[in-house]
């Protein structure tokens, strides 16, 4: 069937297998893969893409998987939106590249325009745009350390921001992020993330916040702290959501120090957690705040949003590169905010959570080796422990990560501990195929966990 509008070709919304997985196309590329690209570089699936649309992917095989991962938090709208393929390829059509720092152009202009309205805050905002969630991070620390004449960057236990070298420093785990790639940038500092599963019994967010501070202002001074920088729900990390109150304390002890309060959207940004940021979710207002992956549909781009007197302290010219805000990135940007605005999938994310909840938590009851059920919105997640203990299992963690790809089902794991398996549906999902997803991890479940 081909979509009118934009002449793509649409996928049927189901899942259906038509060879084992990989079947012999997918090996065959895998072959050459294995001849032409590192190993250094992996994936997760067995298999290769030939197309998607909405919540399916359609492998080289004829194969049609179920999508729970999107492409990790960047498919928000769906794989292929109609209307976001249509305007880049209008975009295309028209222009491909000037460099903003060269030819400016309007995409650019109302692609900053959105971030300033839809971040949290009613304050006068400022944008930059960038390719990348790590580019983003990077930029916010240099207007952070600008800005306040500082130069020390807190960070958090289990943290992720990134794979460039200021953002491996910033980035938590070892292995495999940072493994063999220093010396890291300096000047970063690591204190406890509130992380309620793990932290002591009835442990509250200010508690946390305070166990924070007092590392803080022992070990590196406050005075001496250009930002503090966290994820409001951690991705990588483990979908670790902290406790209520931590992310309120930590945004008020940087304004009584003087220190930049950045909060790393990237992952959790536009309506994945079931509103456009996770910091509304207890009002905390950033100030300054990174987005990327589901901001276009796919389409690398990222931006860093925040109070104009903190942007606009870096001297002109001193943010910027070749590609940066790319205006077929642009393009997709802003038919995807449209999407979201028009189809409410703040909304839907709340849908994909009020349907997967009550499903994650009776796994966890009938099998036993869930520790924690978490998430907000459509960014959900469980914690896979040994059995009435909170001993992190790694290994079913990737059994059943394994047996859900196995049976056409897109699963990531995450977590420090590599014991966590994470949900991240398009928000576009159908009812029907996130259910049939659901019913596939129960299986999965059951044919590991021994009885
Ligand atoms: C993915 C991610 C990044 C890095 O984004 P890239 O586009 O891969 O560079 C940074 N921060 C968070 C929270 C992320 O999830």
């Amino acid at each position: 069937m081909t979509d009118l509008l934009t002449g793509t070709e649409t996928v049927a919304q189901e899942r259906r297998l038509v060879t084992e997985l990989p079947g012999p196309r997918s090996r065959e590329l895998a072959a050459r893969r294995s001849a032409a690209v590192t190993s250094a570089v992996g994936s997760t699936l067995p298999v290769y893409v030939e197309r998607a649309a909405g919540g399916v992917i359609v492998d080289v095989d004829g194969n049609s998987l179920i999508d729970l991962g999107s492409g990790i938090a960047v498919t928000n709208v769906g794989h292929a939106q109609p209307e976001v393929v249509a305007a880049i390829q209008a975009q295309a059509a028209s222009f491909l590249h000037t460099c903003f720092m060269v030819g400016p152009y309007e995409g650019y202009v109302a692609v900053a325009e959105e971030l300033d309205r839809l971040t949290p805050g009613d304050h006068e905002k400022r944008s930059a745009l960038f390719n990348t969630g790590a580019e983003a991070v990077e930029n916010a620390v240099k207007v952070a350390r600008v800005a306040t004449g500082r130069s020390a960057v807190v960070v958090f236990d289990h943290a992720y921001h990134g794979r460039t070298n200021l953002t491996m420093a910033l980035t938590a785990k070892n292995m495999p992020y940072k493994h063999g790639f220093g010396p890291f940038a300096g000047e970063v500092y690591r204190v406890p993330m509130s992380y309620p599963f793990r932290d002591e019994p009835g442990l509250t967010g200010e508690q946390a916040a305070e166990r924070a501070f007092s590392m803080i202002e022992t070990q590196i001074g406050a005075q001496n702290v250009a930002a503090v920088l966290i994820e409001p729900i951690q991705g990588e990390g483990g979908f670790v959501v902290p406790a209520p109150g931590f992310l309120p304390a930590l945004a008020e002890w940087c304004r009584r120090s003087g220190a930049v309060f950045i909060a790393d959207e990237v992952q959790t940004g536009f309506c994945r957690t079931g509103a456009w940021f996770a910091s509304e979710h207890e009002q905390v207002v950033p100030d300054l705040i990174t987005t990327a992956k589901g901001i276009a549909a796919g389409m690398p781009l990222a931006g860093l949003t925040g109070r104009a007197e903190l942007m606009d302290a870096v001297h002109t010219g001193g943010l910027g590169g070749t590609y940066g805000g790319n205006p077929v990135s642009c393009a997709a940007a802003l038919a995807s905010i449209r999407v979201m605005r028009e189809q409410d999938l703040a909304g839907a994310a709340r849908a994909i959570e009020a349907t997967m909840l009550p499903r994650l938590h009776a796994l966890a009851e009938r099998t036993g080796v869930i520790g924690d059920v978490r998430g907000r919105g459509a960014m959900l997640a469980v914690e896979v422990v040994k059995p009435g203990t909170t001993e992190p299992d790694a290994a079913l963690t990737a059994a059943v990560n394994k047996a859900c790809h196995a049976e056409g089902v897109i699963t990531l794991t995450a977590g420090t501990f590599g014991n966590v398996l994470r949900f991240l549906p398009p928000l576009v999902i159908g009812q029907e195929l996130l259910l049939e997803g659901l019913d596939v991890l129960d299986a999965a479940f059951d044919a590991h966990v021994a009885r």
